[in-house]
C-alpha cells in the first residue's frame, strides 16, 4: 500500500537557498518511491521581503507536487509551520527548515520509525555545527529550565524538525492558540513519541532568521504557553513577606519598649509598611491565580485527545476535533 508524505517548509527571506533546496529535495524525494511513498511539499512563504516568492513560483511551475502558501506579511516561523500542517494531506507530515540544517536524508529514518508505530518522530540534534556558542548555550539552559518549570515533557535539544502521523496532526490542528510554541504543543498532545539523532549542519546560505529579539519572544512564548508559574511568584513572595512582617512587628515593638530614644510613630509606621506590603503581594498573587486560569480557558485547548477507540466511531475523524459551534453540542 502506498502512503503519502507531506513535507512542510517555512520560508522567510530564503532567496539564496531556494534553488539548492529544490535540488536537494528532488534528489531525496525520488528515493521515497522505493519506500512506497508518494509525496507533496508545502512551502509556506512567511511574508518574505526578498525574491523568495518569485523563486518559489519558478520551482513550483515545474513540479506540481510543490505547493506554495504565501502569507500577506511575516507572521512568524511557528504560525508558518501551523499553516503548512493545516494544509498537509499526507498520512505523515514532516516539518523542516528551509536552510538545509535539517538534512532531508534523515526523513527516511523518521519514516521507518513511524512505520514501526510511532506517531511523532522528532529530530534530536547531536551536534550543531556553525552555530554560535551563545545560541548553543542559551538553548541548552532554556530547554532544561522549561522542562523543569512546565511539567510538560518537552524533549531536550529538539527543534521543529519532526515527523507526525495523521492522528498526531489532527490533534495538533485542534490547538488553535495564538502564541504558538509548536515543539511544546507537540509534546503536550501525547501519543507514541520517539526521537532520531542527527547532526545539525550549518546553514546552507544566508543568515539566521532568529535574531536575539525573536529568540527572546520565542522563549517567552514557550514559558507562558505552558506555565502560569510566573504569575504565582507574587503569592509566594506575599507569604514570605508575611512571615517577615510578623518578625519586623515583634522587633519594632521590642525596640519601642526596651530601647530608649525611639522617634514617636516609628513603630506604627514600621508595622504598617511591613504588613500592608505583604497583603498587597498576596492579593496580587490571588489575582494572578485567576488571570492564569482565565488564560488557560482562553486558549480553548481540547480537554483531551483520543488516540484509539474500540467499537466506537473513528476518533480520528476530523469532526471529533471540532469544537461545538454556537453553544450547541454537535
Ligand atoms: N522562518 C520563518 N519566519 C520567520 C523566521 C524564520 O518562516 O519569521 C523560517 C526560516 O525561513 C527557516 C526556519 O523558519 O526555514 C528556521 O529559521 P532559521 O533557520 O533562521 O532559524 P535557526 O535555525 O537559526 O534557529
Ligand atoms: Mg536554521
Amino acid at each position: 500500500m502506498t502512503q503519502r508524505l507531506s513535507i512542510v517548509i517555512p520560508i522567510f527571506n530564503e532567496e539564496p537557498i531556494i534553488e539548492e533546496l529544490d535540488r536537494r529535495l528532488r534528489a531525496f524525494l525520488t528515493t521515497l518511491e522505493s519506500l512506497q511513498l508518494t509525496w507533496e511539499v508545502i512551502f509556506v512563504n512567511d511574508g518574505s521581503r526578498d525574491a523568495s516568492l518569485a523563486k518559489l513560483r519558478v520551482v513550483a511551475a515545474k513540479e506540481h507536487r510543490y505547493k506554495v502558501v504565501s502569507f500577506s506579511r511575516n507572521f512568524g516561523h511557528q504560525i508558518a509551520i501551523t499553516a503548512g500542517v493545516d494544509r498537509a494531506e499526507g498520512d505523515a507530515v514532516v516539518v523542516m527548515d528551509a536552510d538545509l540544517q535539517d538534512p532531508p536524508e534523515v526523513v527516511a529514518e523518521m519514516v521507518r520509525r513511524w512505520r514501526e508505530g510511532y506517531d511523532v518522530v522528532y529530530g534530536v540534534r547531536s551536534q550543531r555545527r556553525g552555530e554560535t556558542i551563545f545560541k548553543k548555550l542559551t538553548a541548552a539552559i532554556f530547554y532544561r529550565f522549561l522542562r523543569s518549570m512546565t511539567g510538560v515533557e518537552i524533549p531536550v535539544d529538539v527543534g521543529d524538525f519532526r515527523l507526525m502521523s495523521r492522528p498526531a496532526v489532527l490533534a495538533l490542528r485542534a490547538l488553535r492558540e495564538r502564541h504558538r510554541f509548536v515543539r511544546g504543543m507537540v509534546a503536550w498532545i501525547g501519543f507514541r513519541q520517539t526521537g532520531v539523532t542527527y547532526e545539525r549542519a550549518p546553514r546552507a546560505a544566508g543568515e539566521t532568521k532568529y535574531p536575539l529579539r525573536k529568540m527572546v519572544r520565542f522563549a517567552l512564548d514557550g514559558i507562558t504557553s505552558f506555565s502560569t508559574l510566573p504569575l504565582r511568584i507574587a503569592t509566594w513572595l506575599g507569604v514570605l513577606s508575611g512571615f517577615a512582617a510578623v518578625g519586623v512587628g515583634i522587633w519594632a515593638v521590642y525596640i519601642k519598649f526596651f530601647v530608649s530614644g525611639v522617634v514617636p510613630g516609628w513603630t506604627t509606621i514600621m508595622i504598617l509598611i511591613a504588613f500592608s506590603s505583604s497583603v498587597q503581594l498576596m492579593v496580587m498573587g490571588i489575582l494572578g491565580e485567576y488571570v492564569g486560569r482565565a488564560y488557560e480557558e482562553l486558549k480553548q485547548r481540547p480537554l483531551y485527545l483520543v488516540s484509539e477507540q474500540i467499537n466506537l466511531p473513528d476518533p480520528l475523524d476530523e469532526r471529533n476535533h471540532q469544537r461545538p459551534a454556537g453553544g450547541t453540542i454537535g
